[in-house]
């Protein structure tokens, strides 16, 4: 259950994550005469969230085959969103139904705030996939009233609304609960260490199921001396009727297939314009899997997949992440398509070419390194289109496939989402938070300067030489199996870590990837910040750490600072009120995330479960309640959205004689009509009453 993907605010060389933040709305109506607008980035805010648009540069540059391919792609990807909104709890695609039926056919006054606040509400579930909060999986409720809510329901046909059986009545009960009342299937996720993380999540991966049920099924399934293990129940759903424990596969035939068969569709076409034959491999044994929902072809799937490197046009197309399952076995739909970005993808690659250098000289034990690093291919990419678990909010760096057998003895890709990137740093050039959270102006000159190559460099690292370092003992199994609820927050910690450890090494420096070690100096300014200070503006006072990232990021800051307090290497210190860090020694910090690297990689390599645990509980998990009050206080105050996340552009196909002869490339800016659009198009599955 590695989280083999990087988000933006948090790997922070500091200007990325902290400055993808202002918001400058322009007046949409004042465009220059006789100038060609400048492409506007930001389109939409409600909440904490703000929606930005990207654009595909080098689109027009492929063959017409290449375009064909990614259209096809781009539906593929698209035709899968339902089963996102479905997994994330049963009832999402309930509400997301009953609220476009609203925004379709309501008639009646626009103008009140009831009206604006239940639009707003509307956003938010697009946005976040459902009816739970995208970042913290705890669930949002509308700011309008329920009675207002009862009466506008009441002004649109039941044939419009999702019932099911049931009358408007008898739904609009039904609707409080899982709408209006936060305490009713209150989190998505729920990582905590005192309850039953199966039962306590609303997820829709499990019915009538414990943990305990759950893990006594796989248990006896998997064997810790299978070299090549599968990924068991990462395509379905797991139920317990009249006593018997089965599962409900995802395939065409199966759970999600009307879905699932779209996708299909799309795929096939895909397959007759494949640019060479790894990836017409590839894509086969993807629908083969589709159609089956054969784990075993899944791994075939994989492996074909991380042979196709010479391919312009990628994708990832699957259930791929398991983030949202707290014990980490079943996974989300997502989908991305992409194009190589071949010139930045020059960086990337010589970190790559020197991934065998890196591993030799990691500070981590001599019997955890690789002997031989095998295959990290490592690239930019220019994102096409995301779909489901990445989309609206997106992920700046993936390393995958998942499975640890299959990226040791096979290989993994390595991306970064140039594009998406580009965005991020377009809208944080003004951001009004590194004034308000960084002590020095040294410090803030630092972060313009080298704070955006910093970042880039983070990623760069933490997927390619990251996540790809060290190795498993013999007879230790699946480590992730073993480290349960903590295996995602250490692993992002570990490939933190290489990259903390190495952005401050001359050895980039001589590679020519970085001018100088201040590149390092801002990374680690950034690092820290956010580690122990403004990843904070995301909780609500009363929170603790919930997400594997950002319990990462506390961990690795915190777990520094303590160990370096006695010799004041970090200082944390307040000033008119307001709290600040500050790094006096950026060597001795080097050494502290280079032993702290060590034991984190022991902690995977030997499975141990009681060291990860008091890990991540002591320094990942809990928040100064009083710190968190003050950032709240501070943040609120700068008056920028703490989340961010993308509206997709639309291929449209150039069709001449029933034949597909060209693809445009449609930049959408409104977020709300554009969500309708898509629910309306690819709503392939139905809504459970
Ligand atoms: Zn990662």
């Amino acid at each position: 259950m590695n989280l083999k993907k990087t988000m933006m605010f948090g790997t922070i060389g500091a200007a990325l994550a902290i400055t993808a933040f202002t918001s400058d709305k322009k007046p949409q109506n004042k465009k220059p005469e006789n100038k060609k607008p400048a492409f506007e980035v930001s389109c939409d805010e409600f909440a904490d969230l703000q929606v930005l648009r990207y654009q595909i540069p080098g689109f027009e540059t492929l063959t017409p085959k290449q375009k064909e391919l990614a259209y096809y792609l781009y539906e593929a990807a698209n035709s899968g969103r339902d089963m996102f909104v479905d997994q994330r709890y049963r009832y999402n695609l309930t509400v997301r139904k009953t609220l476009d039926a609203i925004l379709t056919n309501y008639k009646g006054d626009k103008t009140s705030s009831e009206w604006k606040n239940l639009v707003s509400y509307a956003k938010r579930v697009y946005f976040s996939n459902g009816i739970h909060h995208h970042y913290s999986n705890i669930k949002f409720v509308p700011t309008c009233s329920y009675a207002y809510f009862c009466s506008v329901i009441n002004q649109i046909d039941n044939a419009k609304l999702p019932l099911g059986g049931s009358d408007k009545n008898q739904f609009l009960v039904l609707m409080k609960s899982v709408i209006f009342d936060p305490n009713f299937d209150a989190k998505v996720v729920n990582l905590g260490s005192d309850v039953d993380n199966v039962a306590a999540s609303a997820n829709n991966f499990y019915e009538g199921l414990t943990q305990k049920e759950v893990e006594d099924y796989y248990n006896s399934r998997i064997s810790k001396d299978d070299l090549t293990p599968i990924s068991w129940g990462l395509n379905s759903k797991m139920i317990k009727e009249n006593g018997q424990v089965s599962e409900k596969v995802w395939k065409v035939g199966g759970m999600y297939s009307p879905a699932i068969e779209k996708v299909v569709f799309w795929l096939q076409k895909a397959v007759e314009v494949a640019e060479n034959d790894k990836q017409r491999l590839a894509l086969e044994l993807l629908v083969k899997y589709y159609l089956t929902g054969d784990l075993r072809v899944w791994d075939d799937y994989n492996i074909a997949w991380v042979n196709d490197t010479e391919s312009r046009i990628d994708v990832v197309n699957g259930f791929i992440e398991v983030y949202d399952d707290a014990i980490g076995k079943r996974a989300s739909f997502e989908s991305v398509v992409s194009i190589k970005d071949m010139e930045a993808t020059k960086r990337i690659a010589a970190i790559a070419a020197e991934a065998q250098w890196f591993e030799d000289h990691s500070p981590i034990l001599p019997e955890h390194k690789k002997k031989s690093v095998k295959g990290i291919t490592a690239k930019v990419i220019t994102v096409i289109q995301e779909a489901g678990a990445s989309s609206p909010s997106t992920p700046i760096g993936i390393n995958l496939p998942n499975a640890n057998w299959i990226r040791q003895q096979h290989g993994s890709k390595s991306v970064s989402l140039g594009n998406i990137v580009k965005s991020y740093n377009t809208i944080g050039a003004k951001s009004p938070m590194m004034k308000e959270f960084c002590i020095s102006q040294e410090e803030i000159d630092r972060n313009a300067k080298y704070g955006a190559l910093a970042a880039d460099l983070h990623t760069d690292m933490h997927e390619v030489i990251g996540h790809a370092s060290g190795q498993i003992n013999p007879g230790i199994g699946d480590p992730d199996q073993t480290l349960k609820n903590y295996a995602s927050t250490l692993e992002e910690a570990r490939a933190d870590l290489v990259a903390l450890y190495y952005v401050y090494d001359q050895k980039l420096v001589d590679m020519g990837v970085m001018p100088s070690l201040e590149v390092g100096k801002a990374e680690y300014d950034g690092y820290i910040r956010n580690g122990l200070i403004t990843q904070l503006t995301r909780l609500q006072l009363g929170e603790n750490l919930e997400e594997a990232h950002m319990r990462n990021r506390q961990l690795n800051a915190s777990w520094a600072y303590e160990k370096g307090k006695a010799e004041n290497v970090i200082e944390m210190f307040q000033k008119d009120g307001k709290t600040y860090v500050k790094i006096n020694n950026y060597e001795r910090l080097r050494e502290l995330f280079g032993e702290l690297l060590r034991e984190i990689q022991r902690i995977k390599s030997e499975g141990d479960f009681q060291a990860a645990q008091a890990l991540v509980e002591g320094y990942g998990v809990k928040v100064n309640q009083d710190l968190l009050k003050e950032v709240n206080i501070r943040f609120k105050k700068l008056n920028v959205a703490a989340y961010k996340g993308f509206i997709q552009p639309k291929l449209v196909p150039v069709m001449v004689n029933g034949k597909l002869v060209d693809v445009k490339v449609e930049y959408p800016n409104n977020f709300l009509q554009d969500q309708l659009d898509r629910n309306k198009k690819y709503g392939f599955l139905p809504a459970m009453n």
